[in-house]
């Protein structure tokens, strides 16, 4: 296997990088772990989150929602706040709604 940054030499280290390229400052960071045990993606914790600052009017399995959902695990906050709409048209989205 060649190195995926160089493209010159053979890839000897992690994330298919040469030496050289694995050991330059950025370039690691520039190529993802090709491990099927690297870590990706915002992680798992433990415990409780702090709820999130407001509800959201989004409807459960909508992009939006999903969207949200994505937002709240990357600040690590509770993925659910107890006044999420909770199906489409439900009187909670429409109350979040601007009039
Ligand atoms: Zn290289």
């Amino acid at each position: 296997m060649i190195c995926r940054h160089c493209h010159l030499k053979s890839a000897t280290r992690p994330r298919g990088l040469c030496w050289t390229c694995y050991n330059t400052d950025g370039v690691r960071e520039k190529h993802p772990s090709t491990s099927r045990y690297g870590r990706r993606g915002p992680g798992n914790f433990n415990g409780m989150g702090k709820l999130p600052p407001f509800p959201t009017s989004a409807a459960p399995g909508s992009p939006e929602k999903v969207a949200i959902l994505e937002q709240r695990a990357e600040l690590r906050q509770a993925l659910f706040h107890p006044d999420d709409a909770d199906f489409f048209g439900s009187s909670r989205s429409r109350m979040a709604q601007p009039a």
